[in-house]
Parts: C-alpha cells; sequence; structure tokens
C-alpha cells in the first residue's frame, strides 16, 4: 500500500495540472484506490468548484495507471447530496467540499478549507461582543470551510478573556463548533452570545431562530463585515407565506430523494392525516419544477434552505413542515420556528 503524501506526489517528476489554491488530497484520494484495487472512480464537486473537476481527474489519471475516473454533474450543495447514481456504480466515491456526513468503506470526503484570515474580522467582533470583565462566556461557531482554524479561534477568544463554549451538536455534525444551514445543535451550550465566524446570511440567521435568547454576532471573513443576526425580516417572510397557505385547500407534500435530505416519516405523515395532500418525489426542488404542479401550497420536507433562501420563487406558498401544522392549524402562529434536520441517513 503506498504512503505518499501530496508533497510525495507533486515531487514524483510529474507535472500536475490542477490547482493549488485548494488542497484535494490526492494522496489520500491514490492510497485508497489502490487499497481497494478500485477500477472506477467518481468524483462530485460542488457547484463553486466542477470546473476544476477535470484537472483534479486527468491528475488522478496520471498517478493511478488504468483507473477510469467519472465526474458527476448533479447539483450538489452539501455533504448530504451525494450522487448516489454515480456512487452505485464506481469501487470509490470522492465527495470534495464539506466535511463527512456519514463515513463508509466506499465514500471519502475531501473537505476543502478557505484560505481567508478570519482573525482580523474576529479582532472587530470584539467591539459587539460584550466586555469579558462583565460577561466571559461566548459560544463559538463556524462553517466547514472555516473549521481548520477552529481550535485557533478558540485559543484567540481564550486569550482575550473569554471562557469560550463549545459542542459538537450531533452525527449529523463532524465536528465541534460546526453548524449546517440545517443543524445548529453545536450552538446549544451555556452563553447568552455566540460568536458565528463564516460567511452568508444563512447560517447566523438560521443560528438567531434556532436560539432566539441569545445575541449572535457575525464575523464574516468573506465579506469583511461584522453584523448581528436580525430574524425581523425573515419572520415577516415566513409569516407571510404561512397566512398565504393558511387558505390552502390542496397541498404538495415533497419528499426530497437525496440521500441525505429524505424525511420520509415527515412527508408520509402528513399526506396520511390530509387526504388533500399528495406527496411528490423529486431530487432537485426549483420553482420551475413545481410550476406544472396546480397545488394550492407546498410543503418541503427536504433542504430548509430551498423553503427560506428560494421561498418567494415558487409560485405558490412553500412551507417548512412546521409551518405547514400552523397553516393547517395544529399549531399556533408563535410557534414558527427554523427547520431543522437531525441524525444522518
Ligand atoms: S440539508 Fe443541510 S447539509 Fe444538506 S444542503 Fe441543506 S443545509 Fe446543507
Amino acid at each position: 500500500m503506498s504512503q505518499r503524501s501530496e508533497g510525495d506526489l507533486t515531487n514524483t517528476g510529474m507535472s500536475l495540472k490542477h490547482d493549488r489554491e485548494w488542497d484535494y488530497e490526492l494522496d489520500r484520494i491514490v492510497e485508497a484506490v489502490e487499497e481497494r484495487d478500485a477500477e472506477k472512480v467518481g468524483l462530485q464537486f460542488p457547484e463553486g468548484l466542477k470546473r476544476r473537476a477535470p484537472a483534479v481527474a486527468d491528475d488522478l489519471r496520471e498517478l493511478t495507471d488504468g483507473v477510469r475516473y467519472l465526474i458527476s454533474g448533479q447539483p450538489c450543495y452539501g455533504a448530504c447530496d451525494l450522487d448516489t447514481y454515480l456512487m452505485r456504480r464506481c469501487d470509490v466515491f470522492v465527495h470534495f467540499g464539506h466535511s463527512p456526513m456519514k463515513e463508509s468503506d466506499k465514500i471519502i470526503y475531501v473537505p476543502l478549507f478557505s484560505n481567508v484570515d478570519p482573525f482580523p474580522i474576529m479582532e472587530d467582533s470584539l467591539e459587539e461582543l460584550a466586555d469579558p470583565d462583565d460577561d466571559p462566556d461566548v459560544g463559538l461557531v463556524t462553517t466547514a470551510q472555516h473549521m481548520n482554524l477552529f481550535e485557533e479561534m478558540y485559543d484567540w477568544l481564550e486569550e482575550r478573556g473569554f471562557e469560550v463554549h463549545t459542542r459538537r451538536g450531533d452525527d449529523r455534525l463532524t465536528h465541534e463548533g460546526q453548524v449546517l444551514g440545517c443543524n445548529y445543535a453545536s450552538a446549544d451550550i451555556d452563553a447568552d452570545q455566540v460568536l458565528y465566524v463564516g460567511g452568508g446570511k444563512f447560517h447566523p440567521l438560521g443560528l438567531a431562530m434556532e436560539h432566539p435568547e441569545k445575541n449572535v454576532v457575525i464575523a464574516d471573513p468573506v465579506n469583511n463585515v461584522v453584523t448581528i443576526a436580525d430574524t425581523e425580516k425573515f419572520l415577516k417572510q415566513r409569516y407571510g407565506a404561512v397566512h398565504r397557505a393558511m387558505d390552502a385547500d390542496t397541498f404538495g407534500v415533497i419528499l426530497c430523494t437525496k440521500i441525505g435530505q429524505g424525511r420520509f416519516d415527515t412527508a408520509e405523515g402528513i399526506v396520511e392525516e390530509n387526504e388533500n395532500a399528495h406527496l411528490i418525489t423529486m431530487d432537485e426542488v426549483t420553482p420551475d419544477r413545481l410550476r406544472n404542479f396546480d397545488f394550492d401550497a407546498f410543503v418541503n420536507t427536504g433542504c430548509p434552505r430551498i423553503t427560506t433562501d428560494d421561498g418567494p420563487r415558487f409560485h405558490k406558498p412553500m412551507l417548512t413542515p412546521g409551518e405547514y401544522e400552523i397553516a393547517v392549524g395544529n399549531e399556533p402562529l408563535e410557534d414558527l420556528e427554523f427547520d431543522t434536520f437531525h441524525g444522518t441517513w
């Protein structure tokens, strides 16, 4: 079995094509391919890195004689989103860009870490955190892209007088302090304030919805801004969708067939109780794909981001399972919560 490192590979004299911006862990892939005598290997990249796929495949071809590499063209948004068609037909399946959601002999997850320095923006975030002399407790969370610096972030806060609280949420998460767009269990910590280090608005919004009792400070090293998570606009949008769905007679209940997004019991539970609800299976849930269905409202049991990010783009109200219960009168309006996923598959 070969025990080469990336350095060993690049020192073999071969001219490799892949960009050096990311560490694709070619050594680990080659080792797994050789160990398993693989003949066919599937490669799956997230959307933003798909254009890098051919160069990575070419390098792997160069490094492993006679092995065929097949690139997935399916959309891919998370560790939950594996191309199962391709996976079934390969001896090894490599998923780039996300932390492992579920390990197996066949699947290799290669997380790709951001090279943005988070510490300058963390310095700015001190303005929004309580003075550690008054309240030293702070939770620390981040996304998979910045997980490689998590310990350093932890130490950085400690050196400034904070008592840092972290936990690993549940088995949908790989790391302590990691949050996903559908899982904020790592922020269930004993502190009134949480520092979220990462890009985008979706994660801290979910975090603030899940933990309304906490002050969620966002240190965004990608856009270089510090903000406080504000749920008001988001809640208005969600209340609007629920109100519009209150008049609905018919519901399309979407069961997402992506391996890590299928909440069959939830979807089945709704159609069993409501004779005007029908279960629709689909992988990609987009406004275009639903346009030909004439339901009064939809319920999305797949990725929560479909409802919250894309909700207004659907031609009919799109609800989370919890919002559906409110719309049909099973739960009060004040029970509206962010939709989260727990566990794997
Ligand atoms: S279900 Fe969760 S892990 Fe999967 S794409 Fe959505 S937010 Fe990300």
